[in-house]
């Protein structure tokens, strides 16, 4: 039986070896193949990035991702002019017919930063975008529970041993001892925010006064000041729900009241919508049920042809990524 076992396993083993080797030299030649040759090979339909913000000063999104300084993102822009093109005309049918080596760039979550910094380095540059804006955020009325998250944990890692001993005592009922604080508070998921207020008391922190002060959220004026300068404008949820955390039903209503408000705001003749954090948990039923209500979805799984009759947009994320040609040339050869 042993020796049966382990000759069987012996083919897995070797493929692994062999599968690793093969990623390890694909990783290492990637930067050598030119980015147009992988685009003339793959041809994975245009190039769709998304960012969020601009700037690693706020507290609330350090501990949930990297950003680009206002630097290297103009850094990675101009990177990424040189090798491609940006699609000029958004619309719907321009997006469908769009080539390989063609971009389109897009924001995600409505932050103030990238309308602040991204907006007129794009301008400079010719380079259209389409923002997708939360309406549930507008005005910083409703506050993210991932920023709520972030900016807790930021507070908690600055607490001294006593002090975090404290809150430990004050939240036992609610935190496992086993699991350190603030990696609890970026674990609380959408339907259980509420814990978020209960943490924050505890900690003394006036996370509304912080959000508000801070605005990390563009205002309906400045989002028309965006569209009146030419940029597109979808729908990205009412309030940010991770799609696999909610019932269909939820889903369909996020998406649908998102865009209905998008389009009846800013009187849109179009309507775009990409999914919070991805559409990981959305099963084909959610398309039915949505098809009425928005031409096209955007979701996050890299640089690939759409999907569903072309009605869904893969994008890829550059918001850390400071040397876009060699992550983009290894993405493709990868794939
Ligand atoms: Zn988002």
């Amino acid at each position: 039986m042993i020796q049966a076992s382990s000759r069987g396993s012996w083919p897995q083993a070797i493929q692994r070896r062999v599968a690793g080797f093969g990623r390890r030299a694909k990783n290492a030649i990637a930067p050598l193949v030119p980015l147009k040759l992988l685009i003339d090979s793959k041809q994975p339909g245009p190039l769709i990035l998304f960012v969020h913000g601009i700037g690693k000063d706020k507290p609330f999104i350090n501990s949930l991702y990297d950003s680009h300084s206002p630097e290297s993102f103009v850094s990675m822009l101009d990177q990424l002019l040189r090798h491609m093109k940006p699609l000029e005309d958004l619309s719907l049918e321009s997006i469908r017919n769009a080539r390989s080596d063609q971009f389109i760039a897009t924001f995600d979550d409505g932050l103030r930063s990238a309308y602040e910094y991204a907006a007129p380095v794009l301008e400079q540059r010719g380079i259209p975008a389409i923002f997708f804006i939360n309406p549930g955020f507008f005005d910083d009325t409703n506050h993210f529970y991932r920023f709520e998250a972030g900016l807790l944990a930021h507070k908690i890692r600055a607490l001294s041993h006593d002090q975090l001993a404290k809150l430990r005592h004050r939240l036992s009922a609610v935190v496992p001892d086993s699991v350190p604080m603030d990696q609890y508070v970026l674990s609380i998921k959408y339907v259980d925010r509420a814990l978020l207020t209960q943490v924050a008391d505890g900690l003394q922190v006036e996370m509304k006064a912080i959000l508000e002060a801070e605005k990390p959220f563009m205002s309906v004026q400045q989002v028309k000041d965006l569209q009146a300068r030419g940029f597109y404008l979808g729908a990205h949820s009412i309030d940010h729900p991770r799609f696999t955390d909610i019932s269909e039903d939820e889903q369909v209503r996020q998406a649908v009241v998102s865009t209905r408000e998008m389009v009846a705001k800013f009187s849109l003749p179009y309507r775009y919508f990409a999914f919070p954090f991805g559409s990981a948990g959305v099963k084909e039923s959610f398309f039915n049920m949505t098809r009425d209500d928005i031409d096209v979805f955007f979701t996050t799984s890299g640089w690939k042809r759409p999907d569903i009759g072309g009605q869904v947009f893969h994008r890829e994320a550059l918001d850390a990524v400071g040397e876009p040609i060699r992550y983009l040339q290894r993405m493709l050869l990868l794939s």
